[in-house]
């Protein structure tokens, strides 16, 4: 006999494969912290630290499809909301305690993604010592384009990755600079938690984040992967 809730459960949030018609269900969203040492620089910080994680609801992802444009709704309570534009990992193999060398095999594919954030809501938390959710984990802030398998992705770790508002150039960078690589990071996430397949990492931003406001479209691209085009409504 099928389980009786007391109210229909949420959907499963997926998004699309490149090339394939299965959707991959997401389970958990991951953030790395300050990874790329400009970007840490220009948030006030050396650019040298241990990594540090937090985390996003999956139902924040957006799902946005190739050659469409997402839209994002403009949040409440902030007046300083910011594109972080991200490569994501997606996880397809769990486990815990995963090593370095191992990495890359938990890995089933890559996707461009945007860690939109509350800025002005995020820096009250940290001058008070007190969690960024409210300024990180909110409703529409993680837009997300389709996952390319690993093996199509091209040399993903090498890639170049940017974002236009409106055609002008905010963020270029390549996933080279990343502080703490994929597979350091895997290795260091799956310590603290047990990494499970549908697990999505955002790997951090490069420099040059900054507002956006209502009417403004974001294109984000990480080179090998379909660009994620995004409107604030
Ligand atoms: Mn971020």
């Amino acid at each position: 006999m099928a389980s009786e809730y007391v109210f229909t459960p949420p959907a499963t949030v997926s998004l699309p494969v490149v090339g394939q018609s299965a959707r991959f269900p997401v389970h958990r969203i991951y953030c790395v912290g300050r990874n790329y040492e400009e970007h840490a620089k220009e948030m006030g910080f050396t650019g040298r630290e241990p990594p540090f994680f937090f985390m996003k609801p999956a139902d924040a992802v957006v799902v946005v499809d190739a050659g469409s444009t997402g839209t994002m709704a403009y949040p409440t309570l902030t007046k300083n909301l910011h594109h972080e534009i991200e490569l994501v990992a997606a996880i397809g193999t769990g486990g815990k305690n995963i090593k370095a060398a191992d990495a890359m095999k938990h890995v089933f594919g890559f996707a461009v993604g945007l860690d939109m954030t509350r800025r002005d809501l995020q820096g009250d938390m940290k001058k008070q010592g007190r969690p960024w959710d409210i300024g990180k984990s909110f409703e529409q802030s993680a837009p997300t384009g389709p996952i390319v398998p690993a093996a199509e992705a091209g040399d993903i770790q090498n890639a170049e990755i940017s974002l236009q508002v409106n055609g002008q150039d905010r963020q270029r960078s390549n996933v080279a600079k990343l502080i703490w690589n994929m597979a350091e990071t895997i290795e260091h996430l799956s310590a603290a938690w047990e990494l499970q397949p549908g697990d999505l990492i955002f790997t951090g931003t490069p420099e040059g984040v900054n507002a956006v406001v209502s009417g403004d479209t974001l294109v984000g691209q990480v080179a090998g992967l379909p660009t994620l085009t995004v409107k604030i409504a």
